[in-house]
Formats: C-alpha cells, structure tokens, sequence
C-alpha cells in the first residue's frame, strides 16, 4: 500500500476531492493546493513497544497509512521507544505483524533509539544556547514547583546554572556517574506559562536501564516529549497525526522545532477511538494478561488486533469500520455493535456457509431405511456463485439443535414439535411423533416421520412448513469444542468504577462459555487454522490454532443477530 515512485509524490495524483472527508484529510488536500511541504505528503505510525495493538491503535493506522496511500505519500512505522523499563522485542514483533495483517506496508521502519545520538547533540546544542539547563530538584519537589493550572510555578534554584556547568554536568549524567533520579535535564523556557508543558518540561532523565537495542550504551534517556516532535521532524513527515491528548503538547514540539531551526512537521490531533464495554489501554490490557484474567494477548475477548484476529474479524472488517467513524476534534464512545456490524457485513461476503449444531438432540426419522446415505447438494455461499455447492451427508439419525424442539412448544413457536412438520435445510420434511425421555424426564430423542418426496425441501403439493431448521448426521459428524464469547466488561463504560474498586471488578464472569460437545458437518473435519464459516442460523465462527486433525475448535466471531444494522434501518440509513 505503498509507492516508492518519486513522481507519484505530487499533487496531480492527489484523489478526486469527490470522496468522503474529514478534516484532517481536507487539511492536506489545502497544504497540497498551496504547495506547502512541496506537495509531498509523509505520515508515520508511531507506537510505544510496550504491549500489542488494539483496536483503538487500527484507528490510527487506518489514518495514517490510509492518507498517505491516498496521495501517493509515504508512511513510516516508528516505535516510540523511549522508555526501556517497559519496552520488549515481543511487542514490537507483534507490532509489525498487526501492520501487516491490517494490509499496510511501511516505507521506512525506524525506531526513536535510532536517533538518541543525535537527540544527546540537539540537548548539547540548546544548553549551549541557554535555553536547557541540569536541576537537581527531586521528582517531587520539581512536581510541587511546578504550579497548577490556577497557580504559576516556580523557578528551580539550579536554573541559572552556567552553561560550563550545565555541560559539564549533562556529560557526566551520560557518563554513568550519578544514580537514577539524581538530576534531570529541563528546557528553560517559562514557569508561568499558562500550558503546563512548557513549565521547563523534563527533557532527560537518568535510568540505569537496558534497552532493548541500544543495550547498556545509555544511562539518560530523553522523554517522550524531547523525542517525539524531533523524530517526525528527522524523518521528514509532514502530516503528524495524533491522538486529542497531545494538543497541549504541540507547542512544546514547536518550541524544540523552532529553537533547533529543524524541519517543520505538521501535528494534527484527532480523537481516540473509545469503544462501549471495551477498554482500549495497552496498560490496563497488560494487566489482564499480567493477571491470567484472559488467556493471552490473542485472547479472542480482547480488543488488540491479535485478539480479533484470532475471533475471526478480518481487515476489511476493520478497515470499512474505522472508514466509517471518520475522526473528529470532539471525544465519543462508538457502539461495540457498530463494528460487529461491519464484521458481520464482511463475513457475509466470504464466510462459507456450513451446518453444526452445539447442543445436540437426537433424531430418528423411523421410516428412513436403517443403512442408507444420501449425499445431499448444499449451497456454500448464497452471496457468492462462485462459491459453489458442496455435499452433505443424510441418514437416518441426526442432530438437530436442543432448541430446536420443545415438547410443548410456547406461543408463536414454530420448530419441532410432536405432530408438526418442519423442514430439514436442504434434506427432507420431517413430522415428530414421539419422544424419549431419560430417568429426569429430559427428552434425549425425538422420533420422526419423513416424506421421501420432498428431498431438498421441496414439497410436490405445495404445502407450506413455517420452519427450516439445521442438522447434521450422527454417522458422519465430527466433534468439535466451541468457544462463545461475550463482552468482556458488562459495563458500557467498564471505567466507571464503583468506590473502592478497580476496572478488572466490572469483569463479566461469563465472557467465555465452552462448548465440549459440539458436532459439526464432516466437511470440518480438518479446516485449516484461521478459516471462518457461517454456522446456519447460528453465527459466524473462524477455526482456532488450537484445533487438532478430526478435532476442530471454533471460535464464535460474532452472533447472526445485527442490532446496529437493526438500528440503522429504523433511522431510514440502511
Ligand atoms: P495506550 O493508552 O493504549 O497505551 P497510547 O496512545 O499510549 O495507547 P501509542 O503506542 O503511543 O499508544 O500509540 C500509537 C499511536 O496510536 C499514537 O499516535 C496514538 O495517538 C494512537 N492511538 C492510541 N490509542 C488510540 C485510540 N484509542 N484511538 C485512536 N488512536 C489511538
Ligand atoms: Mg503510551
């Protein structure tokens, strides 16, 4: 989703302005017009490696990669890594495969310890020219000196520390001779500013930390905020695309651009995507796992990308939802539902259609001959021709679903039940007669009659059946265990935190219920890690690695029921 044609990098190929926009795209559409950045547009993708992607982050990426692609632009993924305490390889691995599970591909692949040399000169420079000095204040005392945002803060008695000595003393830092927390080097610029950030902001702390790069070759490491705004600018970007949180920080970016007289990247914040009973942390997602409260990072309940991949969403899935929601100056919530929506409008495309049954009952059709199969025609996907159809094995025992029969069926019940016929989905019509039942009185089989001359579903007389219900033979199924999720947080918002307690308390108990004995049509039999299906009238369900040859596991994507889609309609937008 790249070009690396230097001509492409132009206005000419900039994409007709007839499409949806949004305001950040309309902003590069006017910086192209005036030619501003020599009409080149260069974004980046800039995580911190400090846990795996969420959905919140494909936001982002969607924004970023989406942009550049769209004016024949580059991107570039950065890992923000400036913070080695919290920091590991594994992140950034999974970093780069949600990237490109999510059909981007980065031009230039950077990290910010690429550029803690040149950020060690850039500090050299501005305490050269006065304006970055060392304080020995503790956190503490630097926090209290910093005022609040009714209160002007205080100058540091070390601000006005020569430049001799501030060198001498930030050397030393670097050279391993003081312990962590000892000193810090701050920007000088204004204690009474009324922005926070640029109460002489912290540039460089002490850590005596290994990175996961640079190894021990550094004990100072530069805040987030010395190295961000420097980083886009070496890189050249143009289009600095952030979350709403680091409007106040713009300035700061600013000031260090401008003092240093170095390339002038653009930021421009958006909102976070927040989504309903869905925390969207790499902190508070690391605490799940930390905690074993999930099973892993790819726990299909989380939100990080390798989680609903593992569930079955797809890219598109994500990409067309995050097209959808756009971004805005102002910070919402979306519906959870919105974006199932949008994976089951995608999976409806794609997803092969099949027949299982998860809580089985046991039918036998007695006027069926006792060792006949019939292969019955099954078409795989109604919205897909090229699909085609696949076989299906008939007998004389089935599965039918537990809820497919009720002996004494309630109001406006239309399945199963003693004397009425339904139909079997793309077998025969089948009329109940009797019931079996065990020493609770639980029916365990249901016995039936079938008409021979409605193979298909069709009935020669035209007589109508108000149910079709699925089923799958007993001789030729498979076992299978499938996994049903539910919301994570029963809470809309899982932040809102009775007194006393901690998010991981509004935990749904019941996110996860597994089904052991499920059987399924012998066409899974051994389906492939990562394939998703439609279950007939159940839902749609993707294989999980956990799945063993003649014994898959299945993981339930997301329900057939689309209350979003629903929603829609009835507002006339469907
Ligand atoms: P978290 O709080 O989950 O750790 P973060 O913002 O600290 O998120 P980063 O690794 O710094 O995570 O994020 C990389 C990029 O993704 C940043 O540009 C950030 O603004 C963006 N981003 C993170 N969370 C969201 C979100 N919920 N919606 C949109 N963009 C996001
Ligand atoms: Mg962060």
């Amino acid at each position: 989703m790249k070009t690396s044609d230097p001509e492409a990098e132009t206005a000419e190929h900039a994409a007709p302005e007839s499409r949806p926009s949004n305001f950040i795209r309309d902003i590069i559409l006017d910086d192209l017009k005036t030619n501003k950045f020599n009409g080149r547009v260069q974004t980046r993708f800039p995580p911190e490696p400090n846990g795996y992607l969420h959905i919140g982050h494909a936001k982002a990426i969607c924004l970023d990669f989406g942009l550049a692609d769209e004016f024949g632009g580059h991107t570039n993924l950065r890992f923000d890594d400036t913070n080695p305490q919290k920091e590991d390889t594994e992140y950034v691995d999974s970093i780069k495969a949600d990237v490109q599970w999510l059909g981007y591909r980065w031009d230039g692949l950077f990290y910010a310890s690429d550029y803690f040399d040149q950020l060690y000169d850039w500090a050299l420079k501005l305490i050269r020219d006065g304006k970055a000095y060392v304080d020995d204040l503790s956190a503490e005392e630097i926090r209290k000196y910093r005022g609040t945002l009714t209160e002007p803060g205080k100058n540091s008695p070390y601000r006005n520390r020569s430049v001799e000595e501030n060198l001498d003393l930030f050397q030393r830092m670097k050279a391993k001779e003081f312990p962590d927390g000892s000193h810090v080097l701050r920007a000088k610029i204004d204690m009474t500013s009324p922005n926070l950030n640029m109460r002489d902001p912290v540039m460089y702390r002490i850590l005596h930390a290994e990175h996961h790069r640079t190894g021990n070759k550094w004990c100072i490491y530069p805040m987030y905020d010395f190295a961000h705004g420097q980083s886009d600018s070496l890189e050249k970007v143009t289009h600095s695309m952030c979350t709403l949180e680091f409007e106040d920080h713009r300035p700061l970016y600013n000031w260090f651009i401008q003092q240093l007289g170095i390339f002038p990247s653009q930021q421009i914040e958006f909102d976070r995507l927040n989504l309903t009973h869905t925390l969207l942390s790499k902190r508070k997602l690391l605490q799940l796992v930390q905690e074993g409260r999930v099973r892993g990072w790819d726990d299909p309940r989380m939100p990080t990308l390798s989680g609903i991949r593992r569930r079955g969403y797809t890219p598109e899935a994500i990409r067309n939802f995050t097209a959808s929601i756009g971004v805005s100056k102002t910070t919402g919530s979306i519906e959870l539902a919105m974006l199932e929506h949008f994976v089951r409008e995608d999976l409806n495309k794609r997803a092969l259609r099949v027949m299982a049954v998860l809580r089985p009952l046991k039918v036998v059709i007695d006027n069926y001959p006792e060792n006949q199969v019939e292969e019955m025609d099954a078409v795989n996907n109604p919205e897909d021709a090229t699909a085609g159809s696949r076989r299906v094995p008939f007998s004389r025992v089935l599965y039918i679903e537990q809820d497919d029969f009720r002996e004494v069926p309630p109001p406006k019940y239309f399945r199963l039940t003693p004397g009425r016929e339904v139909r079997l989905r793309y077998g025969y019509l089948i009329t109940a007669t009797s019931v079996v039942k065990n020493d609770k009185g639980e029916v365990v089989e249901v016995h039936c009659t079938y008409d021979p001359a409605t193979r298909g579903g069709n009935t020669p007389d035209g007589r109508k059946v108000k149910a079709t219900i699925h089923w799958v033979s007993a001789a030729h199924a498979v076992d299978a265990e499938v996994r049903i999720y539910e919301n994570l947080f029963l809470k809309e918002n899982p932040s809102d935190v009775e007194e006393g307690q901690d998010v991981l308390d509004n935990l749904n108990p019941n996110s996860l219920e597994i089904i052991a004995e499920a059987k399924v049509e012998p066409s899974l039999a051994n389906a492939a890690a990562g394939t998703r299906y439609q279950f007939e009238r159940l839902g749609y369900f993707s294989v999980d690695p956990d799945s063993q040859p003649g014994r898959p596991v299945f993981n339930r994507t997301v329900a057939l029921k689309d209350t979003w889609g629903k929603l829609e309609k009835k507002q006339g937008k469907g």
